[in-house]
């Protein structure tokens, strides 16, 4: 086997691993389109904001005024929840208790985060409370929190909306954008303005077909969408795949993820929607269809499948749960995320040394008699390390996202987002390119595969 030094892969595009990963038993590989293999600029979440605005205006009967909110692209991260009857978005640790919260312009004042959260684990069941858990989500809580904002400031009257039924008309809204093919229009016009051409995509995938992978691709987006998209990004790299289907052995379209996990509906094919699907032929595009079919017809098992993807709940905790298919996650953000803890790493390593002095006095507190005067020094040098701690964990988390902090932390706790893709994704990174980091027989090994009570003995 190739040797392999990980250290030499930069940080930010490191594959991280949850669960041990053999790359040479993976015979299929499953490629996710929107937000993994391709990737959007932010341009995309204005167009989105300015389309939905207009269309809450014009089919809504919101007021014109509303037009004049802009849109801040640097407010919203994945994993935030919405609070509907309080009009609240909030960010959760691990253990689903309310972090950060924000209410329309601001951060929601202590007494009322006191009297609803106090004692409060929130459940992702319960019908009052949105998840967000996709990139194209997050212009709406944004655009949500400034609508608030606006309607909180005028006197109540029967045509303000209520917080849930704001919520209720934007996601709406912002629904029939995706589905009426008005917003995929004007991205299909101007690709080169929303969608990130990797210029190493194509060597990635070539490398996986050299080693004896077979590919495919499997997206929610339709299949006229995906066309547009996929040869973009990958028409007239390599000479030797002159078509983006080159690469796939085969292409699924319309895929209604998570439904395709569960059902067992038959594939449509796209030239001849009316025939029975036998089999699926190299360069031809299919529609619906489902994981039971595609396992019949190709003879998939399940342990021998990877599907990297972006959604996680979609495309990574549907399959992990219905499927045996192995599952490698794509957090575009993460790269940001990383460059920026490799730059306060002196921070951070100073914050930890702070834990860990906090940590031993108030061992000395617990565990011996102290004098009087020798535990009343501890105990305010606890006081005052605390503050150190707080203030400099809040300066810290800022300089990541000012409103909610990092992505996979919620204060000294992983956020849920965080715990998520630690309990589903089999490994994680930044791109999908990243894997041209890496051999493709590689064999990713988790530095966690024991229980806290295994470790020491
Ligand atoms: P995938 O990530 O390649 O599976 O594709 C995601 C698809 O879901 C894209 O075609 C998006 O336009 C679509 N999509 C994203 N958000 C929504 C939504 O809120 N309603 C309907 N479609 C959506
Ligand atoms: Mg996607």
């Amino acid at each position: 086997m190739e040797t392999f030094i990980e250290d030499r892969v930069p940080y930010s595009r490191r594959i991280f691993c949850n669960r041990n990963l053999r790359m040479d038993r993976i015979q299929f590989i499953g490629f996710d389109m929107d937000y993994t293999l391709a990737r959007y600029t932010e341009q995309i979440e204005h167009l989105q904001a300015e389309m939905v605005l207009d269309r809450m205006v014009t089919k809504y009967g919101y007021p014109r005024e509303i037009l004049e909110a802009t849109y801040d692209p640097g407010f919203a991260i994945r994993g935030l929840a919405v609070d509907l009857p309080n009009g609240n978005v909030f960010k959760m640790d691990r253990h689903r208790y309310v972090g950060r919260i924000w209410h329309g312009s601001g951060p929601l004042d202590r007494e009322l985060r006191e009297q609803i959260y106090t004692n409060r684990k929130i459940t992702p069941s319960d019908p009052r409370f949105v998840m967000v858990d996709t990139l194209f989500s997050l212009p709406e809580i944004s655009l949500y929190c400034q609508l608030l904002a606006y309607f909180d400031g005028l006197e109540e009257t029967a045509s303000r909306p209520t917080y849930e039924k704001l919520w209720v008309d934007l996601r709406e809204a912002m629904d029939s954008l995706h589905r009426d093919d008005s917003l995929k229009e004007v991205i299909r016009s101007r690709l080169a303005d929303f969608v990130i051409r990797d210029d190493e995509l194509g060597e990635t995938l070539h490398r996986f077909r050299s080693a004896g992978k077979k590919l495919f691709l499997l997206t929610n987006s339709e299949p006229e969408y995906t066309e547009a998209v996929m040869s973009f990004l990958f028409d007239g790299i390599d000479d030797s795949y002159p078509s983006w289907r080159d690469y796939f052995e085969f292409v699924l379209t319309s895929g209604r993820k998570p439904a395709f996990f569960q059902s067992d509906e038959p594939f449509c094919a796209v030239d001849n929607p009316i025939a029975e699907v036998k089999t699926l032929k190299r360069g031809h595009l299919y529609t619906g269809g489902s994981f039971l079919e595609l396992a019949r017809l190709t003879g998939m098992m399940g342990e021998d499948v990877i599907y990297v993807g972006d959604h996680i709940y979609g495309d990574i905790l549907r399959s992990k749960i219905h499927t045996h298919w192995r599952t490698a996650m794509v957090v575009q953000e993460m790269e940001r995320e990383l460059e920026q803890i490799q730059n306060c790493r002196q921070e951070l390593d100073e914050l930890a040394g702070l834990e860990e002095r906090r940590f031993q006095l108030n061992l000395e507190l617990a565990a011996r008699a102290l004098d009087g005067d020798r535990a009343k020094k501890v105990r305010d040098e606890v006081k005052a390390i605390t503050h150190e701690i707080a203030a400099a964990e809040r300066v810290n988390a800022d300089s990541f996202n000012p409103y909610w902090g990092m992505l996979f932390r919620d204060r000294t706790e992983l956020s849920a987002f965080g715990k998520q893709v630690e309990n589903y994704a089999c490994v994680y990174t930044s791109r999908v390119s990243n894997f041209r980091l890496y051999s493709p027989q590689w064999y990713f090994r988790s530095p966690r595969d024991r229980m806290a009570h295994e470790l020491r003995f």
